[in-house]
Formats: C-alpha cells, structure tokens, sequence
C-alpha cells in the first residue's frame, strides 16, 4: 500500500527524517521533495552522503511495512 502524503504523515517524517544525520548533514529540505520521501519519492539532492537512517524506527515505515529504509536514496523495496 502506497504511504498517503498527508500532514499526519509529514508531522511524523518530521520527528524522524527531521532529526536524521543524513538529512541533516545533506540539507535535504532544502531540495525537493523536502521530506516524506516515503510517499513522495527519493531526494533530488544527487549528492547526498549517507550518515544512517531513522526510517525503520518510524510509525509510518512500520504502519505501511515498509522495507529497506533510505527512501531519500531509493524507493521502498516491493
Ligand atoms: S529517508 Fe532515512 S536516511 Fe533519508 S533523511 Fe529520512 S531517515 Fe534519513
Ligand atoms: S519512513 Fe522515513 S521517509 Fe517515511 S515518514 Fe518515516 S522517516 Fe520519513
């Protein structure tokens, strides 16, 4: 099941990605899709270095079982 963009799910990517050494240190939201990219798809920050994941420890990875983690980097594994 596809994870819903909606503001729940952005509030919650927030506490996750949001504190993410990865998003941090890359600056991720300031490159489209920003956050979410669980439901919105992988950065557009080309670039990026890998400092780890929160992703498997998010209520919304866990609520879609989502597999994989790293969904700035590449779409959740089917
Ligand atoms: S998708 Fe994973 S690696 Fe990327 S910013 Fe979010 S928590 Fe970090
Ligand atoms: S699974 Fe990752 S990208 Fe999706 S909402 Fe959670 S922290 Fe954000």
């Amino acid at each position: 099941m596809k994870v819903p963009d909606t503001p729940e799910n952005l509030e919650i990517c927030k506490q996750y990605c949001g504190t993410c050494p990865t998003f941090r240190e890359n600056k991720l939201m300031e490159s489209e899709p920003h956050a979410l990219f669980c439901a919105r798809g992988v950065s557009a920050k080309k670039d990026a270095v890998n400092k780890g994941c929160n992703c498997m420890d998010c209520p919304v990875a866990q609520k879609y079982n989502l597999k994989g983690g790293w969904f700035c980097f590449h779409a959740p594994e089917e």
